[in-house]
């Protein structure tokens, strides 16, 4: 079995430099309605609020125009869906053409309807248990 340090220097290893981030994790919020205790979003000192989302469209703005192809994703520290904005900038990212838009969720207020808001942006709800699958649990629609 490989030692941790192993795995390091073969992750090292593997790292590339690339003239744009090939991944972009954007905190629509800090605000989350759960407190895991592994997490450290219960015990945040800094602000918490919610993104602009004109600052939004601009990250998106310059990821569009860099590289298409960049992971977007709508969430960090906190829960996106607490976010009202959230819908419309993941049709706004899909509209400028991003390809690769993530959202995680705890998925505590996510109803039907909020789910078929989340299909009708443009967005794939992936299931955690099986990320190759890309597409929305049905049996949340129900
Ligand atoms: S739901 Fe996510 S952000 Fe919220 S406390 Fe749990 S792990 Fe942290």
């Amino acid at each position: 079995m490989e030692s941790y340090r192993e795995r390091i220097a073969k992750a090292k290893e593997s790292l590339k430099t690339t003239d744009f981030p090939s991944q972009v994790v954007v905190e629509s919020t800090a605000f989350c309605d759960f407190k895991c205790p592994a997490c450290p979003s219960p015990i945040l000192e800094r602000a918490r609020g919610f993104i602009e989302p004109q600052l939004f469209r601009k990250i998106i703005d310059e990821i569009a125009q860099e590289n298409p192809g960049t992971e977007l994703w709508f969430a960090f520290m906190g829960e996106a869906l607490l976010w009202k904005g959230l819908f419309s900038i993941i049709r706004y990212a899909k509209d400028k053409g991003l390809r690769k838009t993530y959202l995680n969720t705890n998925g505590n207020i996510l109803t039907p309807r909020l789910h078929q808001s989340i299909h009708e942006s443009g967005l794939e709800l992936r299931d955690r248990d099986d990320p190759s699958q890309g597409r929305c649990d049905p049996r949340l629609l129900a």
